[in-house]
């Protein structure tokens, strides 16, 4: 059914997309053109079985086309193929490419460029569908299409935690991919430390596994590696014991900024013997037109412990608001939305040993730099810091491969600016703004010696290279890695969007 009726969408291009040449003068919605290698595809994929395969004029299209957390993220597929399951997967990479078709890759559709999840004129491949889990005594097997709330709901009635998003509709491929910050770094690694297996599907269509005994190297790969190897049909994530966490909400007007930030200094540089698991998002807001500064911390700790301990220097703090509770993680998680669609937003990254000087004096320069932004329509800066214990980096040490980033072993403070926007025109304003600034202050950085280089995908900018930061002898195993599990370069050459490997 969902065959003929895609068909019949395609027919008006079907001719024209008969040759290559001709192909080229057929345009699809959007104004991009249809090739025939995309024709092939979106024909060939509306064959499988229970897969839907959307064009521009069904019903679902507009929907599923903007269902996206940046709005510069909405573009026009050729056509949106959801696969239903595993093998349908397999069936429709193996189809991208034989029809030689560029497509992307949406999971929870968080990942905020232009073309790091979506195409203009290619195959969107959506796995939505894909939502099966299963919890066993130590680990979950999660489908691709699960938000992390999703996988919080499913562990808590077994009293146990995965190592994943901190924030409700994050997705989980994308973040477990690229690395994954939690919470729990301090004690348990990043995300791609607790996966115990992954499913793929690589470039030719075949289905394999990756655990530490099956296919070793493409296990080292993922952790950290993105989307350059194969698509994960599967994630099984080790669990952690976590009936209740100690939770903190607390804010800070500017006259507690420097302490806070010393604070969160403090905190990255913490390493206790018997690792108590505890972190938070800390984020500095400031608003042009009132002039008004914030910074908050949303932290959360596991056990008991009210206010939670790892959080005294916060709490000594004067600020308006102290929230402390004890509670489930799945009661924290519920209200942190991240609606799609929220604004159009600009990522930079980078990273620093802790110093809180130094970074006082990067918030200052942020603050006086979002003054020269106050007239771009619903400006939304943030100034975010996360924190890298050495406990993170250790944890991933510890585990039977490593992961592909081998930080060395001591902590790190990783600044960003996110910076929203309401229109357009005012893209390229911002953005330039965005890199320019923050690249100018990680050269200071370099200049003081107090730079370090490793750039986390999740909060970098388009801009970014975030593999060339990694160690030159990681980025070589991982370009024969490729070669060996991809050798028609389906993932490199075809698979559009996110961090690629240099060819
Ligand atoms: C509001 C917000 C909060 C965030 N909070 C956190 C946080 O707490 N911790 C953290 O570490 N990061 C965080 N991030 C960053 C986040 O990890 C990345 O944006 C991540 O890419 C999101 O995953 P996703 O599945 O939603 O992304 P998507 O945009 O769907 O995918 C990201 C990339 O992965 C590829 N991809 C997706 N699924 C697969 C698959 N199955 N196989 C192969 N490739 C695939 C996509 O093609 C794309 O290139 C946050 C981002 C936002 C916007």
């Amino acid at each position: 059914m969902a065959g003929r009726f895609f068909a019949l969408a395609l027919a008006s291009v079907a001719l024209a997309s008969s040759s290559p040449s001709n192909a080229s003068n057929s345009l699809w919605q959007g104004g991009f053109h249809l090739t025939s290698e995309v024709a092939c595809a979106c024909q060939q994929l509306s064959k499988i079985h229970s897969a839907e395969v959307l064009s521009p004029s069904s019903a679902n299209y507009s929907e599923e086309r903007i269902r996206f957390w940046d709005i510069r993220s909405d573009l026009h597929p050729a056509c949106i193929f959801q696969p239903s399951n595993a093998d349908e997967v397999a069936e429709g990479v193996k189809i991208l490419s034989e029809c030689n078709a560029p497509f992307a890759i949406r999971g929870g559709g968080h990942m905020n460029f232009p073309g790091s999840n979506n195409i203009d004129g290619g195959v969107l491949v959506t796995l939505n569908k894909l939502r099966d889990y299963k919890v066993h005594k130590d680990t979950i097997e999660v489908g691709p299409g699960m938000k992390w709330i999703d996988v919080i709901r499913a562990l808590e009635p077994h009293h146990r935690a995965a190592i994943g998003g901190r924030l409700k509709t994050i997705g989980v491929p994308g973040l477990t991919l690229i690395g994954g910050v939690h919470y729990f770094i301090n004690k348990y690694g990043f995300a791609m430390d607790n996966v115990e297996r992954y499913d793929v599907v690589l470039g030719n269509g075949t289905q394999v596994i990756a655990d530490s005994s099956t296919n070793c190297d493409l296990f080292w790969a993922l952790k950290g590696g993105a989307n350059n190897f194969g698509l994960v049909t599967k994630f099984t994530l080790k669990t952690h014991h976590m009936p209740k966490v100690s939770t903190t909400i607390q804010t800070f007007n500017e006259s507690g900024v420097y302490d806070f930030i010393d604070a969160a200094v403090a905190m990255s540089r913490l390493d206790e013997p018997h690792t108590i698991a505890a972190g938070g998002i800390l984020t500095l807001q400031y608003n042009a037109t009132t002039k008004v500064v914030s910074a908050s911390i949303m932290g959360v700790q596991e056990g008991v412990s009210k206010p939670p301990s790892q959080f005294a220097n916060f709490t000594a703090i004067d600020g308006p608001i102290k929230m402390h509770n004890v509670t489930t993680m799945r009661q924290w998680t519920e209200d942190k939305e991240t609606p799609n669609q929220m604004f159009r937003i600009a990522f930079a990254k980078h990273s620093i040993i802790p110093d809180t000087d130094r970074l006082y004096e990067i918030y200052q320069a942020w603050k006086k730099g979002i003054d020269t932004l106050s007239d771009v329509q619903g400006i939304h800066p943030t100034f975010v810091i996360n924190l890298c214990p050495i406990g993170a980096v250790r944890a991933g040490r510890n585990t039977s491969v490593g992961n592909t980033w081998d930080l060395p072993l001591e902590p790190t403070v990783w600044w960003q600016f996110s910076t929203g926007w309401d229109l357009a025109q005012d893209d390229i304003r911002v953005t330039t703004w965005s890199r320019q600034l923050s690249e100018s202050l990680h050269e200071e950085n370099r200049q003081l010696s107090l730079a370090r280089e490793h750039v986390y995908m999740g909060d970098a900018g388009e801009w970014q290279d975030a593999f060339a930061t990694f160690p030159k002898k990681n980025i070589q195993r991982l370009k024969e890695i490729r070669a060996a599990v991809d050798p028609k370069g389906v993932f490199s050459r075809l698979n559009y969007g996110g961090f690629k490997l240099a060819p």
